[in-house]
């Protein structure tokens, strides 16, 4: 069966984020986007544990709610503050694991990510004995991710580097980027959402479609170790539209070469720092050019209210307007998947006017122009000719 998923989204327990983070929310708007299995997130919170105990019960790790499905998830932050996601076989499990987690932590329920004083080697065989499926979060952003800190899988996972099932994209990056390091080319990408929110423009913004011979914790366990079933493709959001892209002044956003950042020694004229963009940081790590064979496709998307926001000269993806159309496309066509990927492109102009079916268009054809984002501010699209006056630019995904 083909599925699509996003495996990395946060309660309503996990700061930060909207108090809208219920089920019965995710289940509605999931299905709109054309979602068949969405991530818990924040599973290991008692809270959030509490709430999914009351959904029905499919098989040990899967859970329903309307017609949407869930797979038990967490996102736990080690010592050095960098992240990993973690599925769970059942919540028995889930219990094991917070029982251990809780030794190494003043406050574990503080928070629906939780984090621990541990080190990603002392996690990962944690999650191993546990029977998690485990890897990094959002591998590249330069805060609290593996390669932001580390230069490589050993020197976060240690010994057990070989036990990774999966390395999350994260927004700034794609298959391409990572597969400039060759550690990576047995690896698993996942590209999910890591939604704070249930709008229809954070949650699913990035996910995998996947064939699968089961729903179930075996059958992304199989998946994951190459033994069946396989990732079909990557969704995900041009890098370039990334926050961390290139490198650029975290204060006032200018943007820097690689080499010009070094010999200023990472400081801008205005005095902020200069964080280094995923894009530099993947070029300082890529130890080869060639990519491996089974690689699924990566295609670049973005949600379709950013699309029709842009096509109709709107700033904000939230507009009644952008929100109007966006209800007629979904309801004539089916859900947002169908919309971006398969309809026929008259039917989203007849539907939604011609410069939304003509986006929607360039967007797949992947000829549409983004200037870069980069040191905490995402990337732009350049706005349509008959836009550029009185706004020349849209910006995009903030959190
Ligand atoms: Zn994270
Ligand atoms: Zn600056």
């Amino acid at each position: 069966m083909k599925i699509n998923t996003d495996l990395h989204i946060h309660s309503k327990y996990s700061s930060g984020v909207s108090k809208k983070m219920e089920f019965k929310t995710l289940s509605i708007q999931g299905k709109k986007k054309g979602i068949d299995l969405l991530g818990t997130g924040d599973c290991l919170h008692p809270r959030w544990k509490k709430k999914i105990k009351d959904l029905n019960k499919e098989r040990e790790s899967i859970f329903k709610k309307k017609e949407m499905k869930f797979i038990l998830t967490s996102e736990v932050e080690t010592k050095d503050r960098v992240h990993h996601l973690l599925i769970f076989p059942s919540l028995s499990k889930v219990k094991e694991l917070h029982e251990r987690l809780n030794r190494f932590s003043s406050n574990i329920d503080s928070d629906g990510r939780p984090r621990v004083e541990l080190s990603g080697e002392e996690l990962a065989l944690m999650a191993k004995e546990t029977g998690c499926l485990f890897g990094p979060s959002h591998a590249f952003t330069p805060y609290t991710a593996l390669y932001g800190k580390h230069d490589s899988l050993s020197s976060e996972y240690g010994k057990y580097s070989k036990d990774i099932h999966f390395l999350e994209l994260g927004l700034s990056a794609d298959s391409s980027y990572a597969d400039k390091i060759s550690e990576l080319h047995d690896l698993v990408y996942l590209s999910n959402s890591d939604a704070h929110s249930p709008f229809p423009y954070r949650l699913a913004r990035e996910f995998n479609t996947f064939s699968l011979h089961e729903l179930s914790f075996e059958g992304l366990n199989k998946l994951f170790q190459g033994k069946k079933g396989e990732v079909v493709r990557n969704v995900g959001l041009p890098p370039e539209e990334g926050k961390y892209n290139q490198s650029a002044c975290s204060s006032c956003y200018t943007h820097f070469s690689f080499e010009e950042a070094v010999s200023r020694d990472w400081r801008c004229t205005c005095g902020g720092a200069i964080k280094k963009g995923v894009k530099d940081r993947v070029e300082e790590l890529s130890d080869t050019n060639e990519s491996p064979k089974e690689r699924p496709p990566y295609i670049h998307l973005i949600p379709l209210q950013e699309i029709i926001a842009k096509a109709v000269g709107h700033s904000k993806p939230n507009t009644k307007k952008v929100k109007e159309l966006w209800g007629s496309l979904i309801e004539s066509i089916g859900d947002e998947v169908e919309v971006l990927c398969n309809a026929p492109v008259s039917d989203v102009k007849r539907i939604a006017g011609e410069q939304v079916g003509k986006l929607v268009k360039d967007f797949r054809d992947e000829t549409v122009d983004i200037r870069p984002g980069g040191g905490g501010r995402y990337g732009k699209i350049l706005a349509e000719e008959k836009n550029e006056s009185k706004n020349n630019q849209k910006s995009l995904t903030d959190f």
